[in-house]
């Protein structure tokens, strides 16, 4: 049985320690978070002190992390993770730019550690339930290895191409697409209800019509509908992965005009106090704004 470890146990990572734990891997672990690390020895998880501890006990080491910064702590850092070969394959599951899943990869190569950039799409209740998508780039020898572990943890599990940075390519198109789909439902709930439209009848009927979307289901039903915005994925997430598919259309001389209008409204709701809130938070920042707008202070 491998010895598994996990570096960033939060709303991700968490559920895929625990699914990890109950399968009987032993899974050791590091957060600098104190409750979550409570809870994850309660899980019956083995924190260690330093995070390179984890590359001399683990077969396989999976990271979950918030941001880019906090990526290249962890790797490249002071006791961090890629600086010498240990045998352990290192596994990241945040979503970062495509420019750092090249600058692991080269420090990886140089120490001759197997290295997979491998968003994974599906959310808490994914990572839950174990329905997460896994977007692997990299190796496909090294895929093949760890697959049976990511078999545990999603239901779909695609090697999207050697290119290191293939899957993090299709992950944010994908959370373009959720920026899109999370501003149109927004906007669409709010005229509903500004015409006296009752919402849960909106859902019944536009889900058996093409306005229906996975997002619409999962931001009203679980967000909008019970006016609780306790993430789930937060609007400053969503904004670091909209600018990074903004980056990488600039990259192309691409001109996507709705997808920099997003990059603006996003950016604004988190400058309003929205960041840490769930994405579907964005409804009572439209609500917000349109009040603002009527009070003629727009
Ligand atoms: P989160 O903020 O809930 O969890 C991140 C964890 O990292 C926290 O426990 C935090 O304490 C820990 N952390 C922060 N700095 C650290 C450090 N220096 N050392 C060790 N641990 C540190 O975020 P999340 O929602 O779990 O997202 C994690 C990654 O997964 C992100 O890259 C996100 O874009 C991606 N993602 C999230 C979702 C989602 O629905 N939440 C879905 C798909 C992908």
């Amino acid at each position: 049985m491998k010895h598994i470890g996990f570096i960033g146990l939060g709303n991700m990572g968490m559920p895929m320690v625990e699914n990890l734990l109950n399968d009987g891997f032993e899974v050791s672990g590091f957060d600098i978070d104190e409750t979550s690390l409570k809870k994850f020895v309660s899980l019956g998880g083995k924190p260690v002190s330093f995070p390179n501890l984890l590359t001399l006990q683990c077969d396989v080491l999976f990271t979950s992390l918030p941001s880019e910064k906090v990526v290249e702590k962890i790797y490249f850092g002071e006791g961090g993770i890629l600086n010498k070969h240990t045998g352990t394959v290192l596994i990241d599951t945040s979503t970062v730019s495509p420019d750092l899943n090249h600058k692991l990869k080269n420090t990886a190569d140089k120490f001759n550690v197997k290295y997979l950039a491998s968003p994974v799409s599906g959310g808490v209740i994914g990572s839950k339930n174990r329905t997460l998508t896994f977007m692997v780039g990299g190796p496909k020898e090294v895929f093949d290895e760890v697959s049976p572990i990511l078999e545990r943890l999603g239901k779909n599990i695609f090697h999207v191409g050697e290119r290191i940075d293939s899957g993090t390519t299709v992950k944010l198109i994908n959370n373009l697409l959720i920026g899109f789909y999370t501003a149109g439902v927004a906007e669409a709930l709010h005229i509903a209800n500004k015409q006296n439209i009752d919402l849960d009848s909106l859902f019944d009927m536009l889900n058996v019509s093409y306005g229906q979307s996975r997002i619409y289901d999962r931001n009203y039903n679980n967000y909008i509908a019970k006016s609780d915005y306790e993430a789930g994925f937060t609007l400053n997430l969503l904004l670091k992965d909209l600018n990074f598919a903004i980056d990488l259309a600039n990259k192309h001389q691409l001109a996507l005009p709705i997808s920099e209008e997003l990059l603006e409204l996003y950016g604004k709701a988190v400058d309003d106090g929205y960041g840490n809130k769930d994405m579907a938070a964005l409804y009572e920042r439209v609500k917000d704004q349109s009040s603002i707008k009527s009070e003629g202070l727009l």
